[in-house]
């Protein structure tokens, strides 16, 4: 079988100028970035404004396993089958970091023949978005160093700085260190540590931002530590919003792509989907929905996280109105959630694990039916699986009365989802979304926090640690209480427990930490110690890549 980057090595891309062509584009609407890539242009997303929308489909998935579920890959091949069936389609997609590539081998552009490309570029530094990030936040942590060696006016307590600088790369060495050292000259010697860009408050905001009048207002309301009394420290008192957003200009232009069928994709922003909200920027989607009749797009981890997230903060935030929710499983990982098999055994027939596991995707099916929206569930078929269990899959969701497609769109990219695309396409025509957040949010931070943990996560309850309590007081006090919470919990599990697979039940939830991003304008909630900055494993995916003479990559997925 070929690696991902052969097919996408094979495939024949059009010019991106053609593919914005087709959408309606000219050619002073998008800024190129060699012949396939470009940013669409500020004018141009501004002239868009007044357009209507198209249908707004959202790929989510069981709880991730080990085992894969290939959400990107079911969200390329979707957007790849509608034309197929005649319809119109834009894919929203969030930009890979680079960290996870050169660590755990797994691109983040879909697989198999459900791919978006130039995968290579995509999966490196792309159009430099990672880059301004990074430089606009280490600005940031550069304005707060200085002022304090230059006297310090603001009186900022070096004992409670919580911005932190950031880097693109898995680096454990990192996430704890000590600065300024070597004398008076070098400023004041503290404890500092860094995050992944990704799980960076500037990636977040900017992907919640509108415009770059409202990135400049998030950027100066960021929190950056407390002063000597206690009170919030903002990067508007440090004076460098301005520069700031500056660094971010491009940045906040939505990148344009195309799949291997030459399906537009618009790829933009990628905050980590544990202390951020995990999906791509709000201005991609919202073009998205103005260039075609649908847009496809996806939240990471499972929907406990990712779609939680995207309808209670994302949607709530820009206004959208999501029509349809494609649900991804696939019959090794319902069968890891039996909790009694792994690895090897995935591989072949088993529907006693089946039956036992299978539960994880009825909860899945009620979460998103409590927020109003349709649901399709599809099968991302694996060459391992069995008709029989197949079957069984199908037969459950009929009794859950969901439309349920087998999806075969890694082996055979959109005609492998043509089943799945007008079952979405029946299912948004026929059922009437009646979208609703599933929290009101004025209400305290602990009711919001309890209504997620009971609704959405099967819990029986909330316990909160001391230092928990102490934080949600004084957030509260500090007028930061109104605001979504973004709950930073393992992917793995419905509860905060990694061990308890399938439907868990008879939990609670422990809330060890809050604190507030109050430039991107949520509070984040951690149930467990949440990694901000990954480490690589034994052998990096990075011992494999190479480049020869030709330009020729290898090892790259
Ligand atoms: P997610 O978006 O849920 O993290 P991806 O779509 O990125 O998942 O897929 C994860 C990995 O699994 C990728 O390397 C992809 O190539 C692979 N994969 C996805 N679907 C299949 C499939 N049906 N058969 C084999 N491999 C697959
Ligand atoms: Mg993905």
């Amino acid at each position: 079988m070929k690696t991902d980057i052969e097919i996408a090595q094979e495939s024949v891309m059009q010019p991106i100028a053609e593919i914005a062509e087709k959408l309606g584009m000219s050619a002073d609407d998008i800024e190129l970035y060699g012949k396939y890539k470009a940013k669409l242009s500020e004018d141009y997303i501004e002239s868009l404004e007044d357009k209507p929308e198209g249908k707004l489909v959202l790929v989510t998935a069981i709880n991730p396993t080990p085992a894969g579920e290939g959400k990107t890959t079911v969200t390329v091949g979707l957007g790849e089958a509608m034309p197929k069936i005649g319809e119109n389609a834009v894919i929203a997609l969030r930009e890979p970091s680079m960290g996870p590539v050169m660590g755990i081998k797994g691109g983040a552009a879909g697989g198999g023949y459900a791919q978006v490309v130039p995968m290579e570029d995509i999966n490196l530094h792309f159009t430099g978005d990672m880059h301004a990030i990074t430089a606009a936040n280490n600005l940031l942590s550069a304005a707060i160093d200085n002022h304090i060696h230059q006297g310090n006016k603001l009186m900022i307590d070096l004992r409670q700085i919580t911005w932190k600088r950031c880097l693109d790369m898995n680096d454990r060495a990192l996430r704890e260190v000590i600065i300024g050292l070597g004398g008076k000259i070098n400023g004041f010697p503290r404890q500092d540590g860094f995050n992944i860009t990704v799980a960076s408050e500037i990636m977040a905001i900017l992907c919640l931002a509108k415009n770059i009048d409202d990135l400049r207002e998030r950027i100066g309301r960021i929190v950056i530590g407390y002063n000597l009394s206690g009170e919030p420290v903002t990067a508007k008192q440090l004076e460098v919003e301005g520069a700031m957003t500056l660094l971010l200009h491009d940045a906040i232009k939505p990148n344009l792509v195309q799949t291997l069928e030459n399906t537009p994709c618009l790829m933009h922003g990628g905050p980590f989907a544990n202390i951020a909200h995990g999906c791509n920027s709000i201005r991609a989607t919202r073009a998205g929905l103005k260039l075609a009749d649908y847009c496809i797009t996806e939240a990471g981890f499972g929907s406990d996280l990712g779609a939680e997230k995207f309808f209670d903060i994302k949607c709530r935030f820009a206004g959208l109105n999501p029509d349809c929710v494609v649900l991804v499983a696939t019959v090794k990982a319902l069968k890891y959630n039996s909790g009694q098999i792994k690895g090897e055994a995935l591989k072949y027939e088993n529907l006693e694990a089946l039956s036992l596991g299978i539960n994880n995707l009825g909860k899945h099916i009620e979460n998103m039916r409590k927020y109003g929206v349709p649901v399709v569930v599809a099968i991302n078929r694996f060459d391992t699986d069995t008709d029989a269990e197949l079957d069984f899959i199908e037969n459950y969701c009929a009794e859950k009365n969901v439309k349920c497609s087998m999806c075969e769109v890694f082996a055979k990219g959109g005609d492998g989802g043509v089943d799945l695309a007008k079952k979405v396409v029946e299912t948004i025509k026929s059922e009437p979304s009646e979208f609703k957040p599933i929290y009101n949010v004025n209400l305290p931070i602990k009711e919001k926090i309890e209504t997620i943990a009971r609704e959405i996560y099967g819990a029986d309850g909330v316990t909160y640690t001391a230092t928990a309590n102490r934080q949600i007081l004084n957030l509260t006090n500090l007028g930061f209480d109104k605001m979504p919470v973004c709950m930073a919990k393992t992917q793995y599990s419905l509860s905060d427990d990694p061990s308890l697979l399938g439907r868990p039940s008879g939990f609670d939830i422990t809330i060890r930490e809050v604190n507030v991003s109050s430039g991107a304008g949520f509070i984040v909630a951690l149930t467990g110690a949440v990694m901000t900055m990954p480490g690589l494993p034994k052998v990096p995916a990075a011992n494999n890549m190479d480049i020869d003479r030709n330009g020729t990559i290898v090892g790259l997925f």
